[in-house]
């Protein structure tokens, strides 16, 4: 990849994972991969109680994505979802409106007065003490894809050993419709990627200098709208190995709950989030402008920090000195401040009509 002030980007895994996430945002879907006209959000490190992928893009319904964002930033998690898709619109007790949830009403009311809370819904109480609500706008379908992305950017053979396992358990439950290994562009005539263990049915992007992202090997669609396969243990294999694998099924309801789950999830977490847990506080910490896009960058290290370098242990960190947060310094709150919120203000950018934006 490019460089800064001369030093090379140094590869790293953290690095890499944003170069594909800002390629994703700009140019999703790679050339050769047909879409409908879809909006688009694109988050890091997000995924199941089992399973984290590195990227996820979904394709998006770019009206019902708009209107998403009437339910404001924040994802929605399982039980708000339960209410808000579920609210009617005229007053109604809640236990009659809600669908019965499988577990005690007392958690579902909780909710309901989460909801109402953060402005999702209406809520009354009656005088014989009954929750009532009522939505106040319809949850809209606005999921149309979930694509799975593994970032290795040195996929080596026993990288992509230690990969396929991975991918196969991704392809046999099919909760994303697409799964993608993205690596970085080698130059030789067939991608070593290839000709390693990957699964057939997982795509191959191939990342090269500028951050841009071609396919080499397309994936197959998924059925997400078919049960899936879990896979919980696997034998190992060879001659003194001939235990059975385990699996169980995973049903269409489940996968399509999970999904949209996953949908909020990214929703509300997007790709930027890691200047929250890294010091854009410490006078070092600067957002370097590359050509694959904005990454953090350290003045005392040299180099494209990664986050778990960037962190209150961080041997080399210097607070900002005070006067960068006060009296005639320019940038509100200091620079550290000042990058949270760009980073903040791209995130919201990206999800049309949030702040009645269009
Ligand atoms: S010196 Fe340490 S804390 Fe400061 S920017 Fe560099 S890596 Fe982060």
């Amino acid at each position: 990849m490019s460089s800064v002030d001369g030093a090379p980007i140094d590869g790293s895994e953290f690095v890499f994972e944003l170069c594909v996430c800002q390629w994703a945002e700009r140019a999703w879907p790679p050339e050769g991969v047909d879409t409908d006209d879809s909006a688009l959000v694109v988050a890091r490190q997000i995924g199941t109680k089992r399973r984290r992928w590195d990227t996820v893009v979904v394709e998006c319904d770019p009206e019902g994505l708009r209107q998403r964002a009437n339910f404001g930033l924040a994802e929605l998690d399982s039980d708000l979802l339960h209410v808000v898709r579920n609210a009617p619109a005229e007053w109604t007790w809640y236990r009659d409106a809600l669908p019965d949830p499988g577990y005690p009403w007392r958690y579902v009311r909780e909710a309901v007065h989460e909801a109402a809370d953060r402005g999702l819904v209406e809520r009354r109480r009656l005088s014989n003490n009954r929750i009532e609500l009522r939505r106040k706008w319809e949850y809209p379908d606005w999921v149309r894809r979930i694509v799975a992305i593994e970032n290795k950017p040195d996929l080596d053979a026993s990288a992509a050993r230690a990969l396929a396992p991975q991918l196969e358990r991704d392809v046999a439950l099919a909760l994303a419709d697409e799964v993608w290994v993205a690596t970085t562009e080698t130059g030789d005539t067939v991608e070593p990627a290839l000709i390693e263990d990957v699964p057939v049915e997982a795509g191959v992007l191939t990342v090269d200098a500028d951050g841009d992202a071609s396919v080499s090997w397309h994936p197959r669609s998924l059925s997400v709208d078919d049960p899936g396969t879990r896979i919980l243990e696997r034998p190992a294999g060879g001659e003194h190995d001939a235990s059975a694998a385990r699996f169980e099924y995973a049903d269409a309801e489940w996968k399509a709950d999970k999904r949209l789950e996953l949908a909020e999830r990214a929703y509300g977490r997007g790709w930027r989030a890691y200047a929250d847990t890294m010091r854009p506080d410490c006078r070092q910490f600067r957002l370097s402008d590359e050509t694959p896009g904005f990454l953090p960058y350290c003045d005392a290290k040299e180099c494209h920090q990664t986050a778990g370098q960037c962190s209150g242990s961080c041997p080399d960190f210097e607070p900002e000195p005070p006067v960068w947060r006060s009296g005639d310094w320019p940038i509100t709150g200091g620079p550290g401040k000042g990058i949270k919120r760009l980073l903040e203000r791209q995130r919201r950018r990206e999800r049309p009509g949030l702040d009645g934006e269009s």
